[in-house]
């Protein structure tokens, strides 16, 4: 990997000899996206046309996709293409003029976590076209890392088989060949041919009423970013939510979903009187099955969630308002390179908070920020420090890997300390401009700090220095001056549970009636390590945290018991790691298992006999945590 890079600078600036030693430091660029090998200075594609026939029985997407492209330096000869895992049948160069012809093309080595380059020469009468049409038609395969081909058992309904994409961070490029970087925006249009009974949704114009027939046919006019290109195909049927929103779901679970997310067309409209006008059409939902490996994904006009959402009690739709919220940060702008995923993750996590104090009450997002603030302290006690920067150097290793709560959580606590220090109301007024001036681009982090020092920070003095921003952006740790978030209703629970452990409360004064589920959390993470196990067997049969149907209750719990090494909970918990999916339920159960000092070989057995049934970014996860406490 090192060498690679080494050979891209070679390319671009050095004459003398590229030596590591050479690459250190001075050499890294922060608005080079060090994970794609798309040469984007030389040619960009300005829009994304497929045609694709979805197999279930070979596990695979087959056709052609079309890229029309842009050449921005006449000399360039070759294009450079982001691929994993595809079979590419023929490549043609299509002309303004209608001349259309074959293109030499070669794979270059392959990259664990980049792929395989795939460049293509132009033919010599394609060299000096400003524009031309680049066709591939090719296939995918069932290792694709973007693809999920869930056979009928592991969906609600248990007759059909379904799939989806997962294209973030760098998938699209396991579906699709093309230049897998955010820093390239394209519009794309789609035709899709599934078994005739099933129906396909993409990121694009859903028509609630398309009929089905085994043919669809998608728009999406607004230029995105390749990672939110999303498709998925299966038993799904619509029902609407509001005038503008809808879910789409198996048809087992869309009574479930209509009432738990009610409340989103009125997220909707809450969300563009704070942020501004929703730039998108229709906004809908897609509930996948339990091994959808995140609580959902932005992507635009149709976030794809989880179903570990269905509380049955509307409690955990604050991962609606988040998607919803991308809208705005991510979808309209949109982080340059993976580095500056905080641009994304940060607004993000603030402005669902914002949306669930409109909502909801500042009571409950009191208790979301405390507990996202409490996991963030966690992290900063592991995150090696030249990570846990908002804007770090990042030209290694994997974008999957890079996420956590540095980018949320940090970020999110960021924007909140700006709002602090400048108003509300001048802090929004920044808000709108930002997404206003930004808005269908890509920006790196800089150019955000240079906004925010013109248009904020200059123009009210004296209130926070850009020495102090950019102590937030490329300094480890929290400032001493962040902003501490609390909550009345947690402080209660959490002394609850001191006086219970210390014996000063009796457990049948203890009632969670009516308690939120970031009470119950924080209840349970407020209990002593040395809390000796019978005592934690009564807690359990008094208050059902075993027995639990709400996903992230089951987390904190079966955390602790793992941590603790609680046996007489196992069989529940292992029943957790088989019912759910979502990488952020079961991953820190697993690694609390591995980690604890008995029980790794437990942990690998349970693993064996779920993976099947997980998504594959989760399974490598997991597989290389046990892998590595193994060690
Ligand atoms: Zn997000």
């Amino acid at each position: 990997m090192r060498r690679q890079y080494c050979l891209i600078l070679f390319a671009a600036i050095i004459l003398s000899a590229c030596s590591d030693d050479a690459v250190e430091e001075d050499a890294y660029d922060p608005a080079h996206d060090y994970f794609s090998f798309a040469n984007t200075k030389q040619f960009t594609t300005e829009h994304v046309a497929l045609d694709l026939v979805v197999d279930f029985e070979a596990e695979a997407l087959r056709g052609s996709v079309t890229l029309n492209m842009r050449t921005l330096n006449q000399v360039a000869t070759e294009i450079v293409l982001d691929t994993r895992d595809l079979t590419i049948h023929g490549v043609r160069v299509a002309l303004a003029n209608g001349d259309s012809l074959p293109a030499d093309y070669r794979f270059g080595d392959r990259d664990d976590v980049r792929g395989t380059p795939l460049y293509v020469s132009l033919p010599d009468d394609a060299r000096t076209a400003d524009t031309f049409r680049l066709k591939l038609d090719y296939s995918t395969s069932p290792e694709s890392t973007a693809l999920q081909w869930l056979p009928p058992e592991l969906t609600a309904g248990g007759k059909h088989p379904l799939m989806f994409s997962q294209s973030q961070s760098i998938h699209a490029r396991s579906w699709i060949p093309l230049q897998d970087t955010p820093a390239v925006r394209v519009t794309y249009d789609a035709r899709v041919k599934t078994p005739a009974e099933l129906l396909a949704v993409m990121s694009a114009d859903n028509d609630p009423l398309t009929p089905r027939g085994g043919e669809y046919r998608f728009e999406m006019p607004q230029p995105i970013p390749s990672y939110l290109i999303a498709i998925a195909v299966g038993n799904i049927f619509f029902a609407p939510l509001g005038e503008q929103t809808g879910v789409y779901a198996e048809p087992e679970l869309l009574d479930s979903s209509v009432f738990e997310f009610a409340d989103t067309q009125e997220m909707l409209e809450q969300a563009e009187k704070l942020f501004g006008p929703y730039e998108w059409g229709r906004y809908d939902l897609l509930v996948l099955p339990p091994s959808f490996p995140y609580g959902g994904m932005e992507n635009p006009r149709l976030s794809f969630v989880t179903p570990s959402l269905l509380a049955g009690d509307r409690s955990l739709v604050s991962v609606i308002a988040h998607e919803l919220a991308h809208s705005w940060s991510g979808n309209l702008v949109t982080n340059a390179t993976w580095r500056d995923q905080w641009l994304n993750e940060g607004m993000t996590s603030y402005l669902e908070s914002r949306l669930m104090e409109v909502i909801y009450d500042k009571g409950r997002v009191d208790e979301e920020r405390v507990l996202s603030y409490r996991e963030l302290l966690l992290d900063l006690e592991t995150v090696p420090v030249e990570m846990q920067a908002l804007a770090p150097r990042f030209d290694n290793g994997d974008p999957d890997e890079f996420q956590g709560t540095i980018h949320y959580s940090k970020g999110q606590l960021f924007l909140q300390y700006l709002e602090n220090a400048f108003g509300r109301e001048t802090f929004d007024r920044f808000l709108s401009s930002y997404f206003d001036e930004f808005g269908f681009q890509t920006i790196a982090t800089e150019r955000f700090l240079d906004y925010l020092d013109d248009k904020l920070l200059q123009q009210e003095t004296s209130k926070v220095s850009r020495l102090q921003a950019e102590q937030w952006i490329y300094q480890p740790g929290l400032p001493e001056d962040a902003p501490l978030p609390t909550s009345s209703t947690l402080d209660a629970t959490e002394a609850l549970a001191t006086d219970w452990a210390n014996g000063k409360t009796e457990l049948s004064d203890i009632s969670t009636d009516g308690w939120s589920p970031q009470a119950t959390v924080h209840f349970i993470n407020s209990l002593p390590a040395d809390l000796a196990g019978d005592r934690l067997q009564q807690l359990d049969e008094a208050l059902g945290f075993s027995a639990t149907q709400n996903a992230e209750i089951g987390r904190t719990w079966f955390i602790q018991v793992a941590e603790r090494g609680h046996a007489l909970a196992y069989e529940q918990m292992e029943a957790y790691l088989n019912r759910h999916g979502r990488g952020r339920l079961i991953y820190p159960v697993y690694l609390a298992l591995a980690t604890n000092g008995s029980d790794l070989e437990r942990a690998r057995e349970i693993f064996e006999q779920a993976r099947a049934a997980y998504h594959p970014l989760t399974e490598a996860k997991i597989s290389r945590a046990l892998e590595e406490s193994g060690r």
